[in-house]
C-alpha cells in the first residue's frame, strides 16, 4: 500500500523481501528477493535506491545496521529496535513522560514468581519480541496458570504486565518529516476478536480531551525519537480517563487503514511524503469511518458481498494463502462527519 501511494506521487518503489510473492512486489517497479542477512544483496539494493523505509517491524535491526551507512533509512534503526522489543518500548514511553501498565522483566521462573507477587493477578505474560496479534502471550488469572504459561513462553525473554481493566483501546498515528513538521491522524478506537484487530472506528467516540491527549502522546514519542516517518501508538483508556501506552510501531498501522479512504492524505501517502521529504499536509479527513479486517479464512469469505456494497471501500492484499488468522484484506465504510459520535453503537456501522 506504501508502494501504491508512492506511485501516485510519481515515485518508483524497489521492494526487498525474502518472499518472492509478497504483496508489495506485485505493485513495485523493482524487486530483490533475498534474505535480510544477505549483505551483498543489501549493498546492491542500497546502491539502487534514494531512501529506504520499511512497512513491518520484523525486518531485523541488523539489516538496517548494514543499510544505514549506505543510504538514508527513514525511520532509522533506533526506532525499529525500540518497536521490536516490549521492554525497550516501555522504558522509552516512560522516559518520554507517558504512563504504561505496571510491568516487570521476567528472565527466570523465580522472576515470574516475584513479578506476580509484586503486580498481583490477573496479569499478562508476554514475550518481549516478535509477539503480535496476541501471539506470544498468556493471561494469568490464578497461581495455577503460571507453570503452563512459563512452559509455553519460556525460555524467551518475557515481561509481566498488570492486567488493565480498560474501558476502550485507542490508537493514534503521527507523521514526522525530516524538518520536524508533525501531523497526527484522528484518534481511533480499536476492537479485537480472538486477539486480532477486528474493527477500527474513527474518530474514536471519546471526549475531545481524551482524543487530543491520544494524539499528543504519539506526537511526543515521535518527537522524542526524532523519527522521520510514521509512528503508531496503541493505548488503553482507563475508566478514570487516563491513557496508558501499550505498543508502538514505527510504520503504517492496521488501525490507520481507514485513513486511505477517509482522508485526502492517508497514512501510506503520509509515510511516503515523510520519507521522501515532501510537505506533510493536514490529513484532510472528509468522512467518519469504520474499518473491518478480513481475516482468513472465515471473514475473507465476505469479500464478494462487500464488493457489492455502496459506501464501502474494499482492499484485498493479494496474499497467496488464506491461512487461519491471517489478515487478507479490509473494508471501510465511509460515513458523514459526526455519524460515529451520534451512533449508540458505532460497531453496528461496520461493513458486513
Ligand atoms: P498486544 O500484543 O500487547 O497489543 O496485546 C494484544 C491485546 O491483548 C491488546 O490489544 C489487549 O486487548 C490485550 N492486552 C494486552 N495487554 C494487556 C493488559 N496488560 N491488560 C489487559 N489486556 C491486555
Amino acid at each position: 500500500m506504501s508502494a501504491l501511494a508512492a506511485a501516485k506521487l510519481g515515485y518508483r518503489c524497489h521492494v526487498f523481501a525474502p518472499e518472492p510473492d509478497s504483496p508489495g512486489m506485485q505493485v513495485a517497479a523493482a524487486r530483490t528477493v533475498a534474505p535480510y542477512e544477505d549483505a551483498a544483496a543489501l549493498a546492491a539494493f542500497a546502491a539502487a535506491v534514494d531512501v529506504v523505509t520499511f512497512e513491518f517491524e520484523n525486518v531485523p535491526a541488523a539489516t538496517l545496521d548494514v543499510l544505514e551507512p549506505l543510504v538514508p533509512c527513514r525511520p532509522g534503526v533506533q526506532a525499529l529496535r525500540i518497536g521490536q522489543d516490549r521492554i525497550l518500548e516501555k522504558r522509552f514511553a516512560e522516559s518520554a513522560g507517558l504512563q504504561v501498565a505496571p510491568w516487570r522483566e521476567v528472565a527466570t521462573r523465580a522472576d515470574l514468581d516475584a513479578a506476580v507477587a509484586a503486580l498481583g493477578l490477573p496479569a499478562v505474560l508476554k514475550t518481549t519480541r516478535l509477539g503480535y496479534d496476541g501471539r506470544g502471550q498468556a493471561v494469568l488469572r490464578a497461581p495455577e496458570d503460571l507453570d503452563a504459561a512459563w512452559a509455553r513462553l519460556a525460555p524467551r525473554p518475557l515481561v509481566l504486565e498488570a492486567f488493565i481493566p480498560f474501558e476502550r483501546e485507542l490508537s493514534a498515528i503521527a507523521a514526522r518529516g525530516a524538518d520536524g513538521a508533525l501531523v497526527t491522524f484522528a484518534a481511533t478506537e480499536n476492537r479485537h476478536a480472538r486477539h486480532i484487530l477486528d474493527l477500527s472506528i474513527a474518530p474514536a467516540p471519546v471526549p475531545e480531551g481524551i482524543a487530543a491527549a491520544a494524539r499528543a502522546h504519539v506526537a511526543r514519542l515521535a518527537e522524542s525519537l526524532g523519527l522521520v516517518g510514521l509512528l503508531a501508538l496503541e493505548m488503553f483508556l482507563l475508566p478514570d480517563g487516563r491513557l496508558l501506552a501499550n505498543e508502538m510501531a514505527p510504520r503504517p498501522h492496521n488501525s490507520g487503514h481507514w485513513t486511505m479512504d477517509a482522508c485526502l492524505c492517508g497514512q501510506f501517502e503520509m509515510h511516503v511524503r515523510a520519507v521522501a521529504g515532501l510537505p506533510l499536509p493536514d490529513p484532510g479527513q472528509h468522512h467518519d469511518a469504520v474499518m473491518k479486517n478480513l481475516v482468513g479464512p472465515d471473514l475473507f469469505g465476505r469479500w464478494a458481498a462487500l464488493a457489492a456494497q455502496p459506501g464501502v471501500a474494499l482492499h484485498l492484499y493479494g496474499k497467496a494463502e488464506a491461512r487461519e488468522g491471517r489478515k487478507l484484506g479490509h473494508a471501510t465504510r465511509l460515513l458523514p462527519g459526526g455519524a460515529v459520535a451520534a451512533a449508540a453503537n458505532p460497531a453496528l456501522l461496520a461493513p458486513g
